[in-house]
């Protein structure tokens, strides 16, 4: 048991997380964010980030480091724990992980996880070939045939990356035009060893010990890689919603809040990924961060 009763607990610490914490401590508040294991979120898996306004090259890793730098050095605390559950008892959240945590408020900032293309062979063939992300295992394919599966920026981003490392990358996606941005396009249309496989959907990994190939329906017609590599980056799904039964989410998982950030449970907000929302950015999750702070001071004070 931890005796502390901490103003805020902030659940997740990717860069909503840890701008919710920057903006708490920097506002007089007792704030801890909860990790699992290494914070960041998903941004850490981003070769290079193109978008933030003025940081225009940096990558995932270092953004997510210096954030987590800036938050400790404010003086966020931040506990390595995965919290299960949580409770309001009284006036005070009760958060459940290998030990218990009381707070007066309560920001889930859980973010999401990969989506998994659930085809026959991925789940026997993760860790051996098949990959959610390009810029920790990518080495491991040098020189060697690879394919990035999906059309959004990370797709986009992981099959830039990877074209300097491997031999050749197909980027297969579903449909026949990308969701990610023009600019990644044009970039990744210039190189000589991209081949863009569009109106082509995976079907089976295929492989025992490790990856050998990839079968796919190319416009309707059956069609076999001889792959090293899979790297899957087909969206993600969002997490945290199963912490408390009480929490009003979207059909597809997403948190619903309101204006100001507070969900179905008086005392706990949302920001991020993992929010009902129109844009998932890196800058949205920061601003999301920065801005539901004033909403739980609002609350508080109460
Ligand atoms: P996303 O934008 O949701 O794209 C997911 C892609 O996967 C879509 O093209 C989708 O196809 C495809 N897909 C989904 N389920 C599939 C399935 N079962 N089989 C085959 N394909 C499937 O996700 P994301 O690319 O991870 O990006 C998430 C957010 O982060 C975006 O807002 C993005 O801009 C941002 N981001 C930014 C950067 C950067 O700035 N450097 C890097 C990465 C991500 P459809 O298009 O047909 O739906």
């Amino acid at each position: 048991m931890n005796n502390d009763i901490y103003d805020l607990a902030i659940i997740g610490g990717g860069p909503a997380g840890l701008s919710a914490a920057i903006y708490a401590v920097r506002a007089g508040l007792k704030a801890v964010v909860f990790e699992k294991l290494v914070c960041g979120g998903q941004i850490v898996n981003a070769s290079k980030i193109d978008n933030y306004p003025g940081m225009p090259h940096v990558s995932g890793a270092e953004f997510s480091d210096k954030l987590q730098e800036q938050a400790e050095e404010l003086g966020a605390e931040i506990i390595f724990d995965e919290v299960l559950c949580f409770s309001k008892k009284e006036d005070v959240f009760e958060l459940k992980g290998e030990e218990i945590y009381n707070a007066k408020a309560v920001v889930l900032a859980c973010g999401a996880a990969p989506r998994h293309l659930q085809i026959p062979g991925e789940a026997e063939l993760l860790g051996k070939g098949a990959s959610f992300c390009a810029t920790c295992d990518g080495r491991f394919f040098e020189g060697k045939d690879v394919a990035v599966i999906g059309g959004g920026n990370t797709a986009l981003y992981d099959a830039l990356y990877l074209a300097d490392i491997c031999k050749k990358v197909y980027l297969i996606h579903r449909r026949d035009e990308f969701r990610g941005s023009k600019s990644a396009v044009e970039k990744l249309e210039k190189l000589d060893n991209i081949e863009f496989l569009l109106n082509t959907t995976p079907e089976r990994m295929l492989g025992e010990k490790k990856l050998e190939g990839l079968e796919v329906l190319q416009d309707g017609k059956k069609r076999t890689l001889e792959l090293s590599g899979v790297f899957e980056a087909v969206g993600s799904v969002p997490q945290g919603a199963a912490l408390n039964p009480n929490l009003k989410t979207t059909e597809d998982g997403y948190i619903k809040c309101h204006e100001n950030f507070e969900t179905s449970i008086d005392g706990v907000f949302v920001a991020g990924d993992l929010r009902e929302k129109r844009l998932r950015q890196l800058t949205t999750a920061v601003a999301d961060g920065a801005e539901v702070v004033t909403s739980v001071q609002e609350y508080l004070a109460k």
